[in-house]
């Protein structure tokens, strides 16, 4: 039985994990939830799950859950301090991270430093902090295995195969809503038609990203510190029926790719039973039906984020945790209707221009970038409101 701890139960990816859990109930028990602040679902899932401990990341609404969950034996914790205790709790096999934007970094290190294996949904502690969490993992011996759909199918396409034959690999990517739209009328987007992706069924941060591409360009940074290849070794390639979820290429020129439906549960469900592949209740892939799969190039002009991330890939440093953050919170501004949809590209530019790049920082100086860009990001929104 394997004992599991998901930070961010209330969201999309953590609601998924214990649908499996559900249906799977001799093979996984959950010790511990985390909510940011939907405490109603998160003391019914307490209840359901029977869980050992909770916390919820807005301190405010600690007494609160306690109410909801009084006379239960459950431990509550709260604020940022709880989340990260918690994380860092060893007496778990495997923690599932699916928390949204910067704030999952620490939380993961947390983990894996404790040497508990994590099956990572939030790519931006990655792109943030890339090389220490490799480096803390080689020292404790924990294990990162990708939710993401495409870094799930790069993995299967490894496995058991030697990574200096590897050639590259080649990351699809939908398109997102805005694939076919011509850029003259993006200024005219609409929050309700980015929230509105073709394919997938995602929370509203990733869902954002996909619509600017942004999603495409973390993914890039994502894979870069997860296999260990390096930019010119990583190409974009759209597949508008999302299918094929990403391709290895080898040096003789064959190509390995791993196709399902679009369902998270797929990849959620092999990072949590690696190295097995598990039934589950989950419709599968009928090619005769599905008929045709297409492939064109991205289109950088359009899609400016995914050429900002490989930019700061490039530069390496300081400047992926500036990308990162600034793109959280110009996602959040314009999903709080603070801006326009062509702003958020502008904004993390921005940013970048204005960060002078460190070299190789250590974590107390990635905890101030966030902050810093966090402060720089919303003061740009405040200028622009006003003018
Ligand atoms: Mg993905």
């Amino acid at each position: 039985m394997k004992q599991l701890t998901i930070l961010g139960s209330t969201g999309s990816i953590g609601k998924q994990t214990l649908e499996i859990v559900k249906s799977h109930p001799d093979q996984f028990q959950v010790k511990y939830l985390t909510a940011n602040q939907n405490i109603q679902l998160l003391a019914e899932q307490a209840t359901l799950f029977n869980i050992q401990g909770v916390c919820v990341s807005d301190r405010n609404l600690h007494s609160d859950l306690e109410n909801l969950l009084r006379k239960r034996n459950i431990e509550i914790l709260s604020g940022r301090d709880g989340l990260i205790e918690l994380s860092g709790r060893n007496d778990i096999d495997l923690l599932v991270n699916s928390l949204v934007g910067a704030s999952g970094m620490a939380p993961t290190i947390a983990a894996i430093k404790a040497g508990v294996d994590v099956a990572l949904s939030n790519k931006e502690s990655l792109v943030m902090a890339g090389d220490h969490i490799v480096s803390i993992m080689q020292k404790t011996g924990a294990n990162l295995y990708p939710i993401d759909s495409e870094h799930s199918a790069i993995w299967q396409c490894l496995r058991g195969e030697i990574m200096d034959q590897v050639k590259k690999i080649i990351l699809t990517g939908s398109g997102g809503p805005f694939r076919s739209r011509s850029l003259d009328t993006f200024s005219s987007i609409k929050k309700e038609d980015a929230l509105n992706h073709p394919n997938w069924e995602m929370g509203n941060k990733i869902t954002i990203d996909s619509a600017t591409m942004m999603n495409k360009g973390l993914e890039v940074i994502e894979a870069h510190w997860l296999f260990g290849m390096s930019d010119d070794k990583i190409e974009i390639v759209i597949h508008p029926q999302s299918i094929i979820h990403s391709m290895v290429e080898f040096k003789d020129g064959s190509i390995k790719a791993q196709l399902g439906l679009p369902n998270m549960k797929i990849p959620i469900q092999y990072a949590m039973t690696y190295p097995n592949h598990m039934e589950g209740s989950l419709p599968t892939l009928d090619l005769n039906t599905i008929g045709t799969l297409t492939f064109e190039p991205p289109d950088l002009e359009k899609f400016r984020c995914i050429q900002l991330a490989f930019d700061v890939l490039q530069c390496g440093g300081s400047a992926p945790a500036v990308l990162n953050v600034a793109n959280d919170e110009a996602v959040f501004a314009f999903l709080d209707d603070q801006i326009q949809f062509t702003d958020i590209p502008i904004i993390i530019e921005m940013a970048l221009n204005t960060h002078k790049n460190i070299l190789n920082p250590n974590l107390d100086e990635i905890n101030e970038i966030i902050n810093w860009t966090k402060k720089y990001v919303r003061e740009v929104i405040k200028k622009r409101d006003k003018s």
